[in-house]
């Protein structure tokens, strides 16, 4: 006899997780949490497609960065388009202000957005290749006031979520006028150093060299200590920006240190750069950024818009919810627990049961139901279960005579109550 072949398991795509049921809270919560402050400091939703024309992010983010170079989905549609899975927030957002004209709407414009990311890196905790962000942008205003409230917003959310000790890390990497003679500077130091460091850096120092100052090998870190700093190599506007970036932040009280090293991935970035990075863990593994952001006053015009200032902030929410979960801060369910349970026996009865959920449900009363079961122990065990405070027992009899019999799930003391009156008398007795 041959054996049955063993069906194969699926399994959700590498690098990428299900929310399950019991998780949902988190989202929900970190959600309304965002939403709440982001109306109160005046940022409306935009929603883009998760798919974009790859030249807006080859042309946006730039085509030296790893996320254009190496880790972008890629799709060539049958209509001939070639089409990416968006590996971040702000280019679309970019394109969008371009496509509909925002530009004559009243600046700063403020747009938040909240979505599913994609980038195909090598998976590792904290590091998905589908992960969610929610982003703010402000279009159309220079001033360092701008970089200033998106950090402190940034920094509140967090805070108000129970994630307090968070570091805001900050720095400013120039812009065109100031950043050249410092990559230049970047490039001779580590041109004479290659074979110190790794082979990713060697790369970088051809394509990127600002990314060098990015790497994680510890002997590439020891070398950076020696490295040139952006500070020597700032004109006085640059510098004057950052300056006043700081005394802003001084005066919120929100509490930041300056890297040095902190340049981003991304190509778009002009003057001020900043991530928030968690304490130090307890078991000594490597702490991860959970957002991050900057000025991007060059973007829009890459993508063929006017020249238009902006800055942006992404928070990266599964490395939020996973911190809320070590952390073991819990919050709160949002969705109502359910009051009441209908039981129901016979088929008379189970017809019937849709139209009476509804009629209570329509009441405002939180009810469940599990209309495919038959054995009423069964359906007692889920209400029992559920905690509700009633079960609603309703069989051939009651569904014949319009009665329902009203059980007191703490008492177990049983009452029938005719149709008609359920509703009411379920208000009244769930209010006392
Ligand atoms: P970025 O768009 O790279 O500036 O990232 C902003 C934030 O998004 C980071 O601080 C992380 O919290 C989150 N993030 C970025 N990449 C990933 C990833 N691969 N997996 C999970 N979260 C990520």
């Amino acid at each position: 006899m041959t054996k049955p072949k063993k069906a194969k398991s699926y399994q959700a795509p590498r690098g990428m997780h299900d929310i399950l049921p019991e998780d949902q809270k988190y989202w929900r919560y970190l959600q309304k949490k965002a939403e709440s402050l982001l109306e109160d400091y005046g940022f409306d939703r935009i929603d883009t497609p998760i798919l974009e024309d790859v030249d807006v992010f080859l042309k946006g983010v730039g085509d030296a960065t790893d996320i254009v170079s190496k880790e972008l989905y890629t799709l060539n549609t049958k209509g001939g388009d070639h089409l990416v899975l968006r590996p971040e927030g702000t280019a679309s957002i970019a394109r969008a202000y371009i496509e509909h004209g925002m530009h004559v709407r009243p600046h700063p414009l403020k747009l938040y957005y909240w979505g599913a990311m994609f980038r195909h890196d090598q998976p590792q905790r904290g590091r998905y290749r589908q992960f969610f962000q929610f982003g703010l942008e402000t279009i159309g205003d220079a001033s360092e006031a701008v970089d200033a409230e998106l950090i402190f917003v940034g920094w509140r959310f967090l805070e108000s979520i129970g994630l307090k000790g968070i570091n805001v890390q900050i720095n400013t990497i120039g812009d065109q006028n100031c950043r050249p003679a410092y990559i230049r500077a970047l490039r001779d130091f580590y041109k004479a150093r290659t074979k110190k460091i790794c082979d990713s850096c060697r790369e970088r120092i051809k394509e990127n060299v600002l990314r060098v100052l990015d790497c994680k090998e510890p002997g590439c870190r020891t070398i950076m200590q020696e490295a040139p700093q952006i500070m020597d190599f700032l004109d006085v506007d640059c510098k004057n920006h950052f300056r006043r970036v700081m005394e802003f932040l001084d005066a919120a009280d929100v509490p930041y240190v300056l890297n040095p090293y902190l340049v981003r991935g991304l190509d778009y970035y002009t003057r001020t750069v900043f991530e928030f990075v968690p304490e130090d863990r307890a078991d000594g593994a490597p702490v991860l950024s959970v957002g991050g952001g900057g000025r991007y006053d060059r973007l829009i015009e890459l993508l063929g818009g006017s020249k238009t200032p902006a800055s942006g902030l992404a928070l990266g929410l599964d490395r939020i919810v996973a911190e809320l979960k070590e952390r073991d801060i819990s919050v709160p369910d949002t969705v109502a627990k359910p009051k009441v349970f209908l039981v129901q026996l016979g088929d008379a009865a189970k017809r019937k049961s849709l139209p009476l959920f509804e009629e209570i449900r329509r009441a405002g009363i939180r009810i469940k139901s599990s209309l495919g079961r038959d054995s009423v122990k069964a359906q007692l065990r889920i209400a029992h279960r559920l905690e509700v405070k009633y079960a609603l027992i309703f069989g051939q009899k009651e569904a014949l005579d319009g009665t329902v019999i009203a059980r007191e799930m703490e008492t177990g003391v049983q009452e029938n109550i005719p149709l008609e009156k359920i509703v009411d008398e379920l208000k009244k007795r769930l209010r006392e």
